[in-house]
């Protein structure tokens, strides 16, 4: 016997069809003598449409009314996935954030889970009822309904299985787990088995969106073990867990890349103290998150040139920033490129290995694409490359690093 939280998402939860498949499934976990809690989203596109109809009411609403309307769309599957349970014979009872209560911080619309009154979930669950979650949504310290930001779910179901104790959080959504790198680009990628925490923070974090960050976050600080799989295929997942748990340690886990990227370079920038906190100071300061940062050194030990990278969102507003704090920085010219992709070469067995870093350039070197900016950490490689060479860089990566199926 196991205690397990479950959790689905739009999709697996789109329609009555796919609301009695998922109940399926809980009925199996359920009949194999388990205690079972449920997290479920609203169903797809649903809360999209309630962001619209917010929208439409007040451009700059209130975010607590914000709160109380996009949470609506998990209430409804909450109670439709436990009537549908009730149906099957499945003892399941629904719970709102606040009955639980989940507690929250008190930043409407972002919020942050703190605390999980568990009592009474774990009463019933030990006379066989199955607890059925609203996701995204808890209680703030106000009284009121709070939202943990899009894709809050996967949040709430750690969240659950840590105060829980859970055995594991079963993630159920429309793939059927973790890849080595992005399926659409690369046919031969690769399920990943299990992959570790940190692994997965930086393959979600960049671009592989299987999970929301956060969750994964949490899950390692929690030390909860999380399987990612499919609800619409009968077949284990992958497995994200401790790397210790992990016997077979790949060098390289995945490839990700991500096109959000812009670089702003800065010709003939003062080579004096201050000057770099000059740059950085405002954009922090507008909350502008900057990534990669190349210095050079200067000839003439006078100027020089200095790179870095934001989100394409943010391009517009970091060029501005910097305009008009041109005086106290002293550059002669700014260029900005909007066509470059971040790809990235990720594995925690990097840490105990060299050479990982010269494959990748050697690889790229081979296919004549010229890499613009490095940047690394302990277990990652990241390089930023002009963005019509993506598949490309990609797909000689996976085959370079013993990826391909
Ligand atoms: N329904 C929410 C969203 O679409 C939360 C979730 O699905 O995780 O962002
Ligand atoms: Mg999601």
């Amino acid at each position: 016997m196991a205690r397990l939280v479950m959790k689905f998402g739009g999709t697996s939860v789109a329609d009555m069809d796919r609301i009695r498949h998922v109940a399926g499934l809980v009925k199996r976990e359920v009949d194999a003598g388990n205690e079972v809690a449920v997290a479920v989203s609203a169903m797809s596109g649903k809360t999209n449409e309630l962001v619209a109809l917010t929208k439409d009411a007040a451009a700059m609403h209130d975010a607590r009314e914000y709160d109380v309307v996009v949470s609506s769309g998990e209430q409804v599957t909450s109670g439709l996935l436990a009537l549908t349970l009730q149906e099957m014979g499945v003892s399941a009872r629904s719970w709102l954030g606040w009955q639980i209560p989940i507690r929250t911080s008190g930043a409407h619309a972002a919020a942050r889970i703190q605390e999980i009154e568990t009592s009474q979930l774990v009463e019933r669950m030990g006379q066989g009822q199955v607890a059925v979650v609203a996701g995204f949504q808890g209680l703030g310290p106000d009284g009121r309904i709070t939202t943990l930001g899009r894709g809050g779910t996967d949040t709430s179901a750690v969240a659950l299985a840590a105060a829980l104790n859970a055995d594991r959080c079963d993630i159920y959504t429309d793939v059927d787990g973790v890849y080595t790198t992005d399926p659409r680009i690369v046919e031969k990628a690769r399920k990943l088995e299990k992959v570790s925490y940190e692994e997965m923070l930086e393959l979600a974090s960049l671009g592989a969106k299987v999970l929301q960050t956060r969750s994964v976050e949490l899950a390692m600080a929690q030390g909860v073990r999380v399987q990612v799989l499919s609800s619409f295929e009968d077949a284990p997942g992958t497995l994200v867990c401790d790397e210790d748990e992990i016997v077979e340690q790949e060098l390289v886990s995945g490839i990700a890349y991500s096109k959000n990227e812009a670089k702003i370079t800065l010709i003939n920038v003062k080579d004096t103290p201050g000057v770099a906190a000059a740059i950085f100071g405002p954009l922090a300061d507008q909350s502008i998150n900057v990534d990669m940062i190349v210095q050079n050194i200067s000839e003439d030990g006078r100027t020089t040139d200095l790179t870095f990278t934001v989100t394409r969102e943010d391009l517009k507003r970091a060029v501005s920033v910097i305009e008009s704090s041109c005086k106290d920085i002293g550059y002669e010219k700014l260029i900005s490129d909007e066509s470059v992709t971040k790809v990235s070469v990720i594995g925690v067995g990097m840490r105990s290995h060299a050479g990982v870093a010269q494959t990748m350039f050697r690889t790229l070197a081979e296919k004549g694409i010229n890499i613009q900016v490095i940047s690394t950490s302990e277990i990652k490689v990241s390089v930023l490359i002009d963005d019509q060479y993506t598949e490309l860089a990609v797909r000689a990566l996976h085959t370079a690093y013993e990826l391909d199926e």
